[in-house]
């Protein structure tokens, strides 16, 4: 599905990723955990196309997407929901939910992911009249994941959603994404400081060090091992 190959990012001098090289064969949950500024966010930004890498490649379902814009990657199946949410916040819930599907054209199908959203997170239904910016921050994280639902993605990208959160609400974002997984049978790629919680959700692992792939392995047995536990994840 996914295969990037040598991935290497720039900001000016500063490079956040190195040489970074996955594939993602099939359908599951992929998480990249590792400490602040290690480059999860860029590896996110510069697979949606929002950073322009330095050198190396992203292939998704074959193709070289490397030089396609965000919303040709969205309209073939890719979609971000980014750190720190961005929602619309003057705006009301089904706004922002309609905003996700800004490529989509045609009202049933629209209504039909609107009505999908609304499943996963009956909060957001009782919310849909309300001004998205006096929602809870869970609400929020609930919100920011169904925008990013609504452009029906085959790969959905989710940039620390437990940031910010209480430990309840965190529990109940992770069971989401992995309801949300198996219901749509997608690909998530989960990008976590809260790596104990990601890892456990995740079939599949990497742990990110400045910019480098270090390590990689099942959620399980990264979360297992003693050494991994002290040396990358704090934990
Ligand atoms: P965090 O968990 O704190 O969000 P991260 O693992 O997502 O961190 P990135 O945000 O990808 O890490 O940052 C990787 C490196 O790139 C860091 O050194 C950061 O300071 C730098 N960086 C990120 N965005 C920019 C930017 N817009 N301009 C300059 N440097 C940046």
């Amino acid at each position: 599905m996914l295969e990037v190959k040598n991935l290497t990012t720039h900001y000016g001098i500063i490079r956040a990723l190195n040489r970074v090289s996955f594939s993602i064969p099939q359908t599951g949950i992929f998480s990249f955990v590792g400490a602040n500024g290690a480059g999860k966010s860029t590896l996110m930004r510069t697979i949606m196309g929002l950073v322009t890498p330095t050198s190396g490649e992203v292939f998704f379902f074959q193709q070289n997407i490397t030089e396609l814009t965000p919303p040709s990657r969205v309209y073939k199946g890719i979609s971000l929901c980014p750190e720190g949410r961005r929602i619309f916040k003057s705006v009301t819930v089904e706004e922002n939910l309609l905003a996700g599907a800004y490529l989509c054209k045609d009202k049933s199908i629209i209504a039909g992911r609107v009505g999908n959203v609304y499943e996963f997170f009956p909060k957001l239904k009782e919310r849909r009249k309300q001004r998205a910016g006096t929602l809870s921050g869970g609400e929020q994280q609930m919100l920011a994941i169904g925008r990013a639902l609504m452009s029906a993605p085959k790969l959905l990208l989710l940039d620390e959603p437990s940031m910010g959160l209480a430990p309840n609400l965190v529990e109940m974002v992770f069971e989401k994404v992995k309801e949300i997984q198996e219901s749509q049978n997608i690909s998530v790629i989960l990008v976590e400081q809260n790596a104990e919680m990601a890892l456990a959700i995740s079939n599949y692992a990497y742990v990110l060090e400045v910019g480098t792939l270090v390590l990689e392995g099942t959620g399980i047995s990264l979360i297992s091992s003693d050494e991994v536990r002290k040396k990358y994840l704090g934990v």
